[in-house]
């Protein structure tokens, strides 16, 4: 259940931040640490976005965000040490699948291969891009793959990583996103980003319908009533923007609406499914790489010893399968553990749980993508507006980690900087 916090709040502060997913809290943070008042507004019932861990099936699960990416280079990693979480490396171990048949030794080694050529390829072009060079679609980099695993490979940067078909994908920005180690958290990314924002003072279940601009205090109109701030911080995604959800007086430019219609939202539908260990068989922390009936699919299971398998869908299939519901997201993933472990997993497989990220009116999908030619719009997405009194954050507007918490919090950080400013010539 999504718990409710309601704090006493400002419906008059320097600074309202829309959206207490982690850049929201992050942004709000800072501005109380440097004495400025800020009021947060969230539209769901809880804090986090798309930071959220469950414990529906009796052991932690993020249904949303969970690994910290981009090894020790990621602000998080030490953050999270510091409220006390513990993390640990994903582990070595991989088992990979077509069509329920284990991969050979020989394909486990192509894989690796085809998919460091793949990457090398698209950080390259990504590179000669910030030359000077024209951006390229990441499919026209890579080619037609005809050989199963070299397509895997590729799902692997486009549908499974970043949320879209590869045709969708900017080289430019998916190859000067950080590579390197990836970290899980025990006790869930959820519950971090949630331990992190626990002082904020945050009005839940509150959608935020119009931005009006135009006065000498910007007025934040809600479904229960207005508030008004010197500045305003806006976090939602770039599918929540995009949609026309939040109107804005006056309207958005349109450089501003042209970064955020290039910045769509890759999809990402996680599935939990409960696997004993017993009819795996598999060692804990292994990564699950398969096929399923011509579809890619990753996993995670028995993380920290859990009788748990993590599955992940991405790209248009996961639309596809949200947009049918949870029954058919679940099935999808159910029937790809069977062909793998036998029916004998479909019994604790009954209790499986999904999020359908991509049509939960406030997020729109799992993070955004930067479409051919317009990974720039990420720095344009960045720069306040409205003689800066309008400021943009989320993962989106972080050129380095977009797409990642990582990128949430630092963008939450940078527009806290930009509302000081504001506040200090006032
Ligand atoms: C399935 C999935 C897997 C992921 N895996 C990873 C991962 O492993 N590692 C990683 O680093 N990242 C991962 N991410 C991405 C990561 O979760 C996001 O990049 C990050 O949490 C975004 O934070 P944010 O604050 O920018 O936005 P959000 O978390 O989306 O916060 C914005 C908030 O605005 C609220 N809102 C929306 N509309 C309104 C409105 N009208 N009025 C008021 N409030 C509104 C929303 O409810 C939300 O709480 C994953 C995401 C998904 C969905």
């Amino acid at each position: 259940m999504p718990q409710k916090i309601q704090q006493p709040v400002d419906a008059n502060p320097d600074v309202v931040v829309v959206g207490a997913g982690m850049a929201g809290l992050a942004a709000a943070r800072e501005l109380l640490r440097a004495g400025h008042s800020v009021t947060v507004v969230e539209a769901s019932g809880r804090i986090g976005g798309r930071a959220w861990t469950s414990s529906m099936l009796g052991t932690v699960h993020d249904r949303g965000a969970q690994w910290l990416e981009g090894g020790p280079g990621n602000p998080l990693v030490q953050l999270a040490r510091d409220l006390g979480f513990t993390d640990r490396l994903d582990s070595e171990d991989n088992s990979g699948y077509i069509d329920g048949d284990e991969f050979t030794n020989s394909q486990y080694d192509q894989l690796d291969t085809f998919y460091d050529e793949a990457e090398d390829a698209v950080v390259s072009v990504s590179r000669r891009v910030a030359k000077g060079a024209p951006d390229q679609a990441v499919s026209e980099v890579l080619g037609k793959a005809s050989n199963p695993l070299k397509r895997l490979a590729h799902a692997q940067i486009g549908p499974l990583d970043a949320g879209v078909e590869l045709h969708r994908l900017s080289a430019y920005d998916n190859g000067r996103q950080p590579g390197g180690t990836l970290r899980l958290l025990r006790e869930g990314m959820g519950t971090f980003v949630q331990a992190y924002g626990s002082d904020v003072p945050v009005r839940t279940g509150t959608p935020v319908r119009r931005i009006d601009s135009r006065g000498k205090r910007i007025v934040v109109e809600t479904d229960s009533g207005s508030l008004t701030a010197a500045a305003v911080i806006v976090t939602v995604s770039t599918g929540v923007l995009a949609a026309g959800d939040i109107k804005f007086v006056p309207a958005l430019s349109a450089t501003v609406q042209d970064a955020i219609d290039g910045l769509r939202m890759g999809h990402l539908v996680k599935i939990a499914v409960p696997l004993s260990r017993s009819l795996s068989e598999e060692e804990d922390f292994t990564t699950l790489t398969a096929i399923s009936g011509g579809m890619p699919i990753h996993g995670l299971l028995h993380a920290w010893g859990e009788d748990l398998a993590v599955l992940m869908v991405g790209g248009d299939h996961a639309l596809h399968l949200q947009t049918r519901g949870e029954k058919a997201v679940i099935d999808f993933a159910v029937r790809a553990l069977v062909d793998i472990y036998g029916d004998d997993v479909r019994e604790p497989a009954a209790r499986a749980v999904t999020t359908l990220w991509s049509v939960d009116p406030f997020f729109l999908g799992a993070y955004s993508a930067a479409l051919p030619g317009c990974g720039k719009g990420r720095e344009t997405l960045a720069k306040p507006v409205d003689d800066d009194r309008l400021i943009f954050a989320g993962e989106a507007t972080d050129p380095k980690w977009a797409a990642r918490v990582a990128g949430a919090y630092t963008s939450g950080k940078r527009a806290a900087a930009d509302a000081s400013r504001v506040l200090k010539r006032r």
